[in-house]
């Protein structure tokens, strides 16, 4: 009997929708599985490198994502007290990609899901969790995904792409060797600017 779908890829962050649409474009089917509803994520990164940017310029989004609203940001500077740890001028990367780009990742998630809705072997089941994975002896054939009701689909090939503390990782027992001891921490947050 033939499976659900080619691959199913659990996650809809940038990572799981990029792959997702790099699969699709490559004639696969793809069952994408967000276990949100909506745009507004637990992690918002909203620099994007010059790397990224190239990645997704070559998937013909980048274009897009720009026009729903980004700053460019020319240098990056890392100052902790009176000493300059990293001052770098992107100017000096070959253009186009010569700049960071500042755009909220609503812009990104929202600009990849059209991209791949374009394509017919698409389907996006948001408001699922995975909850168990399928197995066939030694090989993952699926996952089972709960949202209004329960389903198991079946595929190739599933993909955890549900972020840092992946729980398709943990149910295929990866150990991501993580260690979360480090001697500083980044404060984080969003400042206003006044009259706007
Ligand atoms: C505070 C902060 C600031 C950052 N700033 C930047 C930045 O400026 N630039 C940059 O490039 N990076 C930045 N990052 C890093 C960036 O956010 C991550 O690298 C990126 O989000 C990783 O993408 P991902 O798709 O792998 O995972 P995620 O973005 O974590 O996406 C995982 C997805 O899986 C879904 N999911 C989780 N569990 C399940 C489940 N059981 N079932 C179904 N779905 C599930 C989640 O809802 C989510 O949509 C920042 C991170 C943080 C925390």
């Amino acid at each position: 009997m033939g499976e659900d779908t080619e691959v199913c890829v659990i996650g809809a962050g940038p990572a799981g929708l990029a792959l997702t649409l790099m699969l699709l474009r490559s004639g696969a089917r793809v069952t994408l599985v967000e276990r949100a509803t909506g745009f507004d994520r637990e992690f918002r990164g909203e620099i994007l490198q010059p790397g990224g940017q190239a990645v997704l310029a070559s998937l013909g989004v980048l274009d897009a994502v720009r026009t729903r609203g980004a700053c460019r940001l020319d240098r990056f500077q890392l100052v902790d007290g009176d000493r300059t740890l990293l001052d770098i001028d992107y100017r000096r990367l070959p253009e186009p990609h010569d700049h960071l780009l500042a755009v909220p990742q609503r812009h990104l998630l929202v600009e990849l899901l059209a991209a791949c809705r374009e394509h017919e072997g698409f389907e996006y089941l948001d408001g699922h969790r995975v909850s168990e994975l399928l197995r066939d002896g030694d090989r993952y054939t699926g996952a089972v995904v709960t949202g209004q009701g329960k389903r198991a689909i079946t595929a190739k090939v599933v993909v955890g792409a549900d972020g840092r503390y992946s729980k398709t990782r943990a149910l295929a027992g990866i150990d991501a060797g993580r260690h979360d001891a480090f001697d500083q921490d980044v404060l984080w947050f969003k400042l206003f600017a006044p009259g706007r």
